[in-house]
């Protein structure tokens, strides 16, 4: 079969064979074939190795943290079957919590309808994904039942606090705009400008006055693109209020984090935004203060946490909703989208800081629809090809067709 009439089968929604390369059609039509497709491939050989993120630049500082650097590195594993199908996504956890699953049925750790099974959720869940989609010739998005459209909002999440970088001559607020500027130019039309930056490293006003003028420089010199701000629990409602009103014309397109989540300081937020003619969205639901005892339908979160969120988006005080793609878990989203749905909120799930990250959310995104805009990170890892994704001139991922993630892995 050659690669077009592969592709034209895709197209057609039948499900080709895939080992390796893609040796013989064999279309199937609903889930109880691919199940028995996916069977016929046992798990031959686990591996594990590490990746080095590199940014193209040096990433500063948030309001709270330290700087970012140049890149973090992260744990993938490949899992090959006896028909020589591979798959491959981030996994952190040790060998000898996945060494059981060598020999086992991909169709006994992997539903088409469910994602992966319980056992081997919080251990290969991106990896499972991804060899499913290599074997059934499907991207992962086609597999979450392609609900959401296939170009892709996607905004730079890596405009920290370049102006007080680096530490003995620090660029300003020019130092900010090149840092979008060198996103524009890698194809991002939307940028998230961390603030907060009277919390700690600029304490007070004139922290408060360059987060006011970082956002308005970046407004004027992008007129193009979304302006997000984020400032991470850093600020207090009073100062918040003043610094809306400070960007009130900069026609922000969301607020995130702006200070440690209560009702009656997000009341009050919604109600200046209205009087100063602010439209943008509100994101919450990132931090988490308390982890779950055991994972539950939303991952590692508390019911607590959950709870609140929901009464919060009940009462339209939260637009959209960030919670972790990981802490939830991939095949937990394909439960948890209806419910932000039946809420009327909309998800982001928070992705910072790993390169793949991005990716296996703007599947999310393509697959189960609802998300707004994906937190992009431009940094690239040695032996990831992310070349089967391209940006459309506003800023969305096109989605490509290939099977699984339609990321490459190489030596
Ligand atoms: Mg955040």
């Amino acid at each position: 079969m050659d690669r077009r009439a592969f592709v034209s089968s895709l197209l057609a929604g039948g499900v080709a064979v895939a080992a390796g390369e893609v040796e013989k059609e064999k279309p199937v039509a609903g889930a109880d074939d691919a199940a028995k497709v996916l069977s016929e491939h046992k798990i031959a050989k686990i591996e594990a190795r590490k990746l080095q993120d590199r940014f193209p630049r040096f990433v500063g500082r948030n309001c709270k943290g330290n700087p970012t650097g140049t890149g973090a590195s992260f744990q993938v594993r490949t899992l090959t079957t006896d028909k020589g199908a591979s798959g491959w996504g981030m996994s952190w956890v040790p060998d000898d919590q996945v060494a059981k699953f060598a020999g086992a049925r991909v169709g006994d750790l992997f539903d088409v309808a469910q994602g992966t099974c319980e056992e081997a959720r919080n251990l290969l869940d991106f990896v499972l994904h991804d060899l499913a989609g290599n074997i059934l010739g499907k991207p992962v998005y086609a597999l979450l039942g392609s609900k959401g459209p296939k170009e892709v909002p996607v905004y730079s999440g890596a405009i920290y606090f370049d102006d007080i970088e680096p530490p003995g001559k620090p660029r300003g607020v020019p130092g900010v705009v090149a840092s979008c500027q060198q996103d524009y130019e890698a194809g991002y039309r939307a940028f998230k400008l961390k603030i907060g930056r009277g919390f700690k490293w600029i304490p007070g006003k004139p922290g408060i006055q360059r987060d006011i003028e970082v956002t308005r420089a970046v407004r004027e010199k992008f007129p193009d693109c979304k302006v997000l701000v984020d400032a991470n629990d850093g600020y207090t409602c009073d100062d918040f209020l003043g610094y809306v009103s400070a960007v009130a014309d900069c026609n922000l397109y969301w607020i995130e984090e702006p200070f440690q989540e209560k009702r009656d300081d997000l009341v009050k937020l919604r109600e200046h935004m209205a009087k100063v003619g602010c439209k943008a969205l509100i994101a919450e639901g990132e931090g988490r203060t308390e982890r779950a005892d055991k994972p539950w339908k939303y991952g590692g979160y508390t019911q607590r946490h959950i709870d609140t969120l929901f009464a919060l988006a009940k009462e339209k005080l939260v637009d959209v909703f960030l919670l972790d793609l990981g802490i939830i878990g991939f095949s937990r989203w394909r439960a948890v989208m209806p419910e932000l749905v039946q809420a009327g909120g909309q998800a982001s799930p928070h992705t910072w800081v790993w390169s793949p990250r991005p990716y296996y959310t703007a599947h999310v995104a393509a697959g189960l629809g609802n998300v707004v805009i994906v937190e992009g990170i431009p940094a690239h890892a040695k032996g990831v090809d992310y070349s089967a994704y391209k940006f459309d001139s506003n800023g969305a991922f096109i989605m490509p067709a290939s099977p699984g993630f339609g990321l490459g892995l190489s030596g």
